[in-house]
């Protein structure tokens, strides 16, 4: 199976994820697209990023939620 370089960590992976549909993903796909000027989703991400990306917005929220308490 031919490796792909993953564009926003530039690490060889077997396979990226390109289509990525449900809300979490969403707001994830929206800060790579902050931090990386003309990433779209698809140039794809391996999934070690995809996950930072998540765990990134679990956090925001979890922010959020603490202020309006
Ligand atoms: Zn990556």
């Amino acid at each position: 199976m031919q490796k792909k370089l993953c564009p926003i960590c530039h690490r060889e992976v077997y396979w990226l994820v390109h289509h990525l549909h449900n809300v979490t993903d969403q707001f994830a796909l929206e800060e790579v697209k902050n931090d990386f000027m003309g990433w779209t989703e698809d140039d794809g991400l391996c999934l070690p990023c995809l996950e930072r990306y998540r765990a990134h917005n679990s956090m925001r929220c979890f922010d959020i939620k603490v202020t309006m308490n």
